[in-house]
């Protein structure tokens, strides 16, 4: 049986806890978009782990982890966090690399860099981390699969060839120095000795894992309003984020997915620029950015402050649906426990109207966030185990949530520990 686990907003919403307790019962862990632009945060029993191109998986020994092909693979990053892994004395992680996946080029992160320079405050906001360079590269199909490193006549010829136009511009666009074909080959030629241990074809091996019955995790980077069809566009990532590329990005059948766990935070935060409708500023998100996550909503991968927001029913109704959410995994409930009242934004006025409707970009960025207030339930809610034992008003806004939404709230995360799960039958379920 195949599961997704994704992200219903902008990300960070808990995926890598989510994906972490899930894992328990998998046998094989899948990343199958992005790269090491965002991270998971997970906290286990060997310690807190920023995981940014690892799946989470790998703190199992019964796991089989894959970077499927759509991943954007930083063979560098990769084995350093594999490195620091081993280090921090989790047993030596069964890994492997799909032989289609691209390759992250060190001109992919100069591109990245060189481009938001050159667009200086009209930028995207980017990480830096090659991602945006490198899909055009895909899609221009002048990328370089993993199995292409194996084919020394193939690999010299195509470097040579595409460095022609990179060269160009990093000449006349960007002002800076040419890369030498003979150095990337070197390059290229210690990376493919780095995963060559690694590398398989990861779609058999999956089409084989389906027909034994094993339990099968997607595990997706961001959220819905990342996606570059269906987001905030252009303010997206450059892979989708949505449940269905799991298929594509992983190299399975889409109807092999059978259950799409929607992760979704109990109040919204945000990274990079961007429409953000239920935002708050000052004081009030100052408070709730050191009181959120797991010691305050900074990013696992930048470390750049989180921007903040209230609970956003619309964009989440919204996420969920793209997403085709089975289950939705409400997370990060505990750090509201110090509110008197939770504003939850449950409609956009735009142009004098209501909607409950997300609308496309230029319309979002004129939407006023409609609140209504929820009483809080001032106490810490960490340790409960049964829904029926959290407080009332904490009862009272997910069932509120989970109306608006439309879809089923199946999990409820009060802490950032494996442990720390309730599970909730809920009428939505089909
Ligand atoms: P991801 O990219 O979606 O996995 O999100 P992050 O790695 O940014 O995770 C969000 C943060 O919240 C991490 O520091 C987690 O350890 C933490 N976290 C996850 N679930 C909970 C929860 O239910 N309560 C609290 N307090 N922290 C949580």
């Amino acid at each position: 049986m195949v599961k997704a686990v994704v992200g219903a907003n902008w990300g960070d919403e808990g995926k890598g806890k989510i994906t972490d307790m899930m894992a328990d019962q998998a046998d094989v862990v899948i990343r199958f978009q992005g790269g090491a632009n965002a991270g998971h945060t997970i906290v286990n029993e060997y310690g807190k782990f920023a995981l940014h191109t690892l799946p989470s998986g790998v703190f199992h020994q019964h796991i089989t982890n894959i970077i499927g092909n759509g991943v954007a693979l930083n063979i560098p990053v990769l084995m350093k966090e594999l490195g620091n892994v081993i280090e921090q004395k989790v047993p030596t992680p069964n890994l492997l690399i799909s032989d289609r996946c691209q390759i992250v080029m060190p001109y992919h992160i100069l591109f990245d860099q060189y481009e938001e320079e050159r667009l200086g405050g009209k930028s995207f906001g980017s990480t830096k981390s090659g991602i945006a360079p490198f899909y055009s590269d895909k899609y221009a199909k002048i990328g370089f699969q993993v199995n292409e490193l194996f084919d020394e006549e193939l690999l010299k010829e195509k470097v040579e060839r595409v460095l022609v136009t990179k060269n160009i511009l990093l000449k006349e666009l960007y002002h800076k120095p040419e890369i030498d074909p003979a150095e990337l080959l070197e390059t290229l030629h210690e990376w493919r000795d780095m995963v060559k241990p690694y590398v398989a074809d990861t779609s058999l091996f999956l089409d084989k894992a389906i027909k034994e019955n094993k339990t099968i995790l997607l595990e997706g980077q961001l959220g819905t309003m990342k996606d570059p069809d269906h987001g905030i566009y252009p303010m997206v990532t450059s892979s989708s984020t949505l449940a269905a590329y799991g298929a594509i990005g992983a190299g399975i059948a889409p109807y092999e997915i059978k259950q799409i766990v929607v992760v979704n935070k109990a109040y919204s935060s945000a990274v990079g620029a961007g429409a953000f409708t239920s935002e708050i500023f000052g004081d009030e998100a100052d408070e709730l950015r050191r009181r959120g996550g797991d010691g305050g909503e900074y990013g696992a991968t930048t470390g750049r402050p989180r921007r903040m927001g209230w609970y956003d029913c619309v964009a989440s109704k919204y996420g969920c649906r793209l997403q085709g959410a089975t289950d939705v995994a409400f997370t990060v409930l505990d750090v509201l426990g110090y509110l008197d009242e939770i504003p939850v934004c449950v409609g956009y006025e735009i142009d004098g109207k209501v909607t409950k409707d997300f609308p496309v970009t230029h319309l979002l960025e004129k939407a006023k966030p409609v609140y209504e207030t929820l009483p809080g339930w001032k106490s810490d809610i960490r340790g409960i185990k049964k829904y029926e034992d959290l407080p009332e008003n904490c009862r009272k806004y997910i069932e509120f949530i989970e109306k608006e939404i439309g879809y089923p709230i199946t999990m409820v995360s009060n802490g950032p520990a494996r442990e720390d799960i309730i599970y909730r039958e809920s009428a939505l379920s089909k």
